[in-house]
């Protein structure tokens, strides 16, 4: 692990990262341009600690998160940066120029970007070498899984480093080539178009989908992986069913249009108080302490199974 690491964003993601570093032994630094968003981010950084304490995700001495909007002396002897800034192009570009001005040509930036390529991201850098794809999973204090994502020109000696890196803080690293999204987003993405199609074709509800597929997929997928799934079905179960099935999914290139209707009358989802669902007063903090509850539940579950 490193012993000094710099988060640079503190707004969605940042605290939960700096957190998950710090709880593992490093002296992390938490940096955002905004003062509004470090005030913002010390209260989350509460919320986190907390969670964390009840995943009783693996500790060590040591570690600790410091605020602030500083950049140099967020900077100051750090040996890995984590940015997660918003997701466009030209900040992060302009955000890249200003760290490289100020650190060491050995510091390693792991960008949290979510599906900006990598090597677009480096051509405007000094050390384009040292730029390297890391995307957290939300939240990122409870999912331990990171892709590591190397562009053309990422030095192969700062993947390994960040694949140790990832380990030392017990997270599962994964190593992929760079594709638009990575792994992990066009494989839910592929899965959210299936399931837009079914609503939009009034094929089940929504209450009647989301029990279908966290029961029917997501309970089991989050016991073995797809690959291990073809296995236990067997591949020719597999040619069957995707021989006749396939040709009829969705291929739909665009957003539906039923969501589009949605975004322009407002209806967003948790943060206008209704999307999918509707939400009365306090709904919405029903759901979200739900959904943290039973994702601490279910990591404590699965991380005791060997
Ligand atoms: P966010 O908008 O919640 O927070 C970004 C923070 O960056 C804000 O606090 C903002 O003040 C700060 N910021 C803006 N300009 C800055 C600058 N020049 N220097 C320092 N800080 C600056 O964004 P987020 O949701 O935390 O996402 C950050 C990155 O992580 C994005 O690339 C996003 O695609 C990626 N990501 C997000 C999620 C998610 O679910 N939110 C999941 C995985 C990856």
């Amino acid at each position: 692990l490193p012993t000094i690491a710099t988060v640079i964003g503190s707004g969605t993601m940042g605290p939960g990262i700096a957190a998950t570093l710090a709880r593992a032994g490093a002296t992390v630094r938490l940096y955002d341009i905004s003062a509004d968003a470090i005030t913002r981010a010390e209260a989350a950084y509460d919320m986190v600690r907390g969670v964390l304490e009840a995943v009783d995700s693996p500790s060590a001495p040591g570690g600790s998160v410091t605020f602030g909007t500083d950049l140099d002396a967020a900077l100051a002897d750090t040996e890995l940066i984590i940015e997660a800034v918003p997701e466009k192009l030209e900040l992060k570009r302009s955000v890249l120029a200003d760290l490289e001005a100020r650190i060491g040509d050995d510091v390693i930036i792991a960008t949290n970007t979510s599906g900006i390529p990598i090597s677009t991201m480096a051509e405007s850098m000094t050390v384009p070498a040292r730029l390297i794809g890391m995307h957290w999973s939300n939240p990122p204090h409870l999912i331990p899984m990171i892709e590591v994502i190397p562009g053309n020109a990422t030095a192969p000696e700062h993947v390994d480093r960040l694949i140790e890196i990832v380990k030392a803080f017990n997270y599962v690293p994964v190593l992929e080539k760079e594709i638009p999204g990575f792994v992990e987003n066009r494989v839910l993405y592929a899965i959210l178009r299936e399931c837009m199609a079914l609503l939009e074709e009034g094929i089940v509800t929504p209450e009647g989908l989301d029990a279908c597929v966290k029961w029917g997929i997501g309970y089991k997928l989050s016991v073995v992986g797809p690959t291990r799934l073809l296995d236990m079905a067997g591949l020719d179960i597999y040619q069957a069913v995707s021989s006749y099935l396939n040709k009829d999914l969705d291929n739909s290139t665009d957003t539906p249009e039923f969501i589009k209707d949605k975004i322009a009358a407002g209806q967003l989802g948790f943060k206008s108080n209704g999307g999918m669902y509707e939400y009365g007063e306090g709904d919405v903090d029903a759901k979200r302490k739900e959904i943290i509850t039973g994702l601490i539940a279910a990591r404590k579950t699965l991380a005791s199974i060997p």
